[in-house]
């Protein structure tokens, strides 16, 4: 995998298009987190300090392949006022290089949603070209959305020199260290509500970590599996024969909460955090541990009549992990758990990914860094 540094001194004037990873949670116009962005500040100064036309893209929310108002990277312009200055670049598309033609060296602009476009995450051809068409040189700066086939992580890689950016190296760098140093005991707590991205690799870690302790809807999921009355609590019951099976073949590593907190009846129950029992059960797990991994807010923490479990746990892991244990947490909405609480600087790394941090673990052949090596 080449490494942006090797653009040193050769891409004046060129043309450098950068996936980001800015999916932050936007709450009154104001960003929540700014950590994933300001990782990425590193590879924005560096290319403009070398006279590169800087071209941005993310993805902002779930708007499903429709212009959704909500969520226009436009509002970044604004938002970001304090770090960048970001020139407005509208849908990446076949009038693009007229648009990016006006931009001098050093300059940074900023493509709409790609998630507007159904072809992004369909990695369709016409995108893809599209991406070609405007760019000189591809660079991956979001290791969270690296375990995605999209064009803009996977499709555009395979048409352009393409390079990793700072933030992804230091990622990939500091989750190659977490699997050499694994000790005994270790640790995993899953919890967060992408349960399908999640599932795929219960199986792994249950190899490779002692006890893997499950919160969230993913809890939740096991629980409907059993047959428990979930009501409306988010659950995936496309997932109910896995867990069934995941529960018999690791009866002993899987912890299921012991006791629910929510809100509603009959139909209209809802489990939306762990209860006492089970933050004092996982707590005497993490305790002792010498290798933990955290993915995935335990309950609806933004809820804050739900976000006890959460930060019980957090709190835990963190103490654990500045004593003995060494304590890798990730994912966008664990990031914002961690920084909110400043117990960032407890752990030994944070990592952007969620879903990419623990599909990383089970196999490091992720389609967007494939492309990149
Ligand atoms: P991460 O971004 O850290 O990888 P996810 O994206 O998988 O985590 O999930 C984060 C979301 O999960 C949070 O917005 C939180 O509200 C939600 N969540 C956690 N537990 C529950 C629950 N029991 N019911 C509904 N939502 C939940
Ligand atoms: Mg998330």
């Amino acid at each position: 995998m080449k490494s942006i540094a090797s653009l040193k001194g050769k891409i004046h004037g060129k043309r450098v298009l950068v996936r980001v990873d800015y999916n932050v949670e936007i709450v009154n116009g104001r960003i929540v987190d700014k950590e994933k962005i300001i990782r990425t500040l590193a590879t924005i100064k560096f290319l403009r300090s070398q006279g590169a036309v800087v071209l941005l893209m993310t993805h902002l929310g779930r708007p499903d392949g429709k212009r959704v108002k909500q969520f226009s990277t436009k509002q970044f312009i604004s938002l970001l006022k304090k770090e960048l200055s970001l020139l407005w670049l509208g849908d990446l598309n076949d009038k693009s290089p007229k648009v990016v033609s006006v931009l001098k060296p050093g300059q940074v602009g900023i493509f709409e949603n790609l998630r507007f476009n159904p072809l992004e995450e369909l990695n369709g051809s016409r995108l893809i070209t599209q991406m070609k068409n405007v760019a000189d040189v591809f660079v991956n700066d979001g290791f969270s959305v690296s375990h995605r086939k999209h064009a803009s992580v996977y499709g555009i890689a395979t048409k352009l020199p393409s390079f990793a950016g700072f933030a992804l190296i230091s990622e990939l760098e500091a989750i190659a260290h977490t699997k050499r140093y694994m000790k005994c005991p270790s640790v995993a707590i899953i919890g967060g509500a992408k349960v399908s991205t999640k599932f795929k690799v219960i199986d792994s870690l249950c190899k490779r970590f002692d006890h893997v302790l499950i919160g969230g809807a993913m809890a939740n999921t096991f629980y409907g599996a059993l047959g428990y009355h979930m009501g409306a609590s988010l659950v995936e019951k496309k997932f109910y024969k896995q867990s069934l099976s995941l529960l018999k073949k690791y009866a002993a590593r899987i912890i299921l909460p012991i006791d629910l907190v929510g809100r509603g009846e009959g139909k209209k129950w809802e489990a939306l955090d762990i209860g006492p029992a089970t933050q004092k059960l996982f707590t005497s797990y993490i305790a002792i541990a010498d290798t933990l991994l955290w993915n995935g807010p335990l309950g609806k923490f933004e809820e804050k009549k739900f976000a006890k479990g959460t930060h019980v746990i957090a709190k835990a892991l963190a103490q654990r992990s500045l004593g003995h244990a060494y304590g890798i947490v990730g994912g966008g909405e664990t990031l914002t758990v961690v920084n909110k609480l400043k117990l960032s600087h407890s752990f030994d790394f944070v990592s952007t990914g969620g879903g990419a941090l623990l599909e990383y673990l089970e196999n490091p052949a992720l389609p967007g860094l494939v492309v990149l090596r």
